[in-house]
């Protein structure tokens, strides 16, 4: 592809996470990468996970931490309030170092501004914030049309919900059986002992639709160079849930 050639004539990648001009990202870890292969539902491979450069030799910021970061760069000024779900260090790091207005929350992680089920977000009031990131957080969660209405709740008018979960290629619908509790199954069908789903492109943004909020995506192929010179696959989406 020319387009291709031209890129690496001028060669470099660049990191939102750091800011810092690099040759290539780092590969996935091999162990991951072969645990990945034993699971069933995702013969393919996931739409946002860049095997081939998956986290910044640098700061560490991982694929979905990079899509996640530029996204927030290129459409928002550091005006905004930002509430992060179970949040990735790269990404607090660098918004903290922006000077957005940040807090963080999880309901077992040490560390977090505050300790929440993102269920029943009892300590934020309603309409709290511009932005929340949920990045692969309700595939762990039963309910998880409870949490995306609690987001929904959280956010400002226009606010937006910055949502990522392990989305297999090709996968028609959710798989989900709230049946299924043993490690060895979970595995299997969802990827690790604590998911418990496996979330389809359709699954996904229905749950988001159906909690009120509009969907809008970000993909590569509304910003080809960007998404290139980020090392990011060409399936990766971004999934933006609306308040209106
Ligand atoms: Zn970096």
């Amino acid at each position: 592809m020319k387009f291709r050639k031209l890129l690496n004539l001028f060669g470099k990648k660049s990191c939102p996470g750091c800011n810092n001009s690099i040759r290539k990202f780092n590969q996935i870890e091999k162990s991951v990468s072969s645990s990945l292969s034993s699971i069933y539902s995702a013969p393919q491979g996931f739409e946002a996970l860049s095997v081939d450069s998956y986290y910044c030799p640098i700061c560490g910021a991982n694929d979905r931490d990079r899509l996640i970061l530029s996204y927030i760069q290129r459409n928002h000024t550091s005006h905004c309030s930002i509430l992060e779900i179970a949040p990735s260090k790269a990404v607090r790091q660098q918004l903290v170092k922006n000077k957005f207005s940040y807090r963080c929350c999880d309901l077992f992680m040490h560390g977090v501004d505050d300790q929440c089920d993102i269920t029943n977000m009892t300590c934020y009031a309603d309409q709290s914030f511009d932005i929340v990131i949920c990045s692969h957080v309700l595939e762990h969660i039963h309910d998880d049309s409870k949490a995306i209405s609690e987001i929904a709740r959280i956010l400002k008018p226009n606010g937006q919900a910055l949502i990522l979960v392990p989305i297999p290629i090709g996968l028609q619908a959710n798989l989900y059986d709230a049946a299924i509790e043993d490690s060895e199954t979970r595995i299997k069908m969802y990827g690790q002992a604590d998911h418990v789903r496996m979330y389809s492109r359709s699954g996904l943004t229905d749950l988001i639709k159906n909690s009120g909020l509009s969907l809008k995506t970000w993909t590569r192929s509304d910003d080809e160079l960007a998404f290139e010179k980020m090392g990011l696959s060409s399936t990766s989406t971004l999934y933006i849930g609306i308040k209106q």
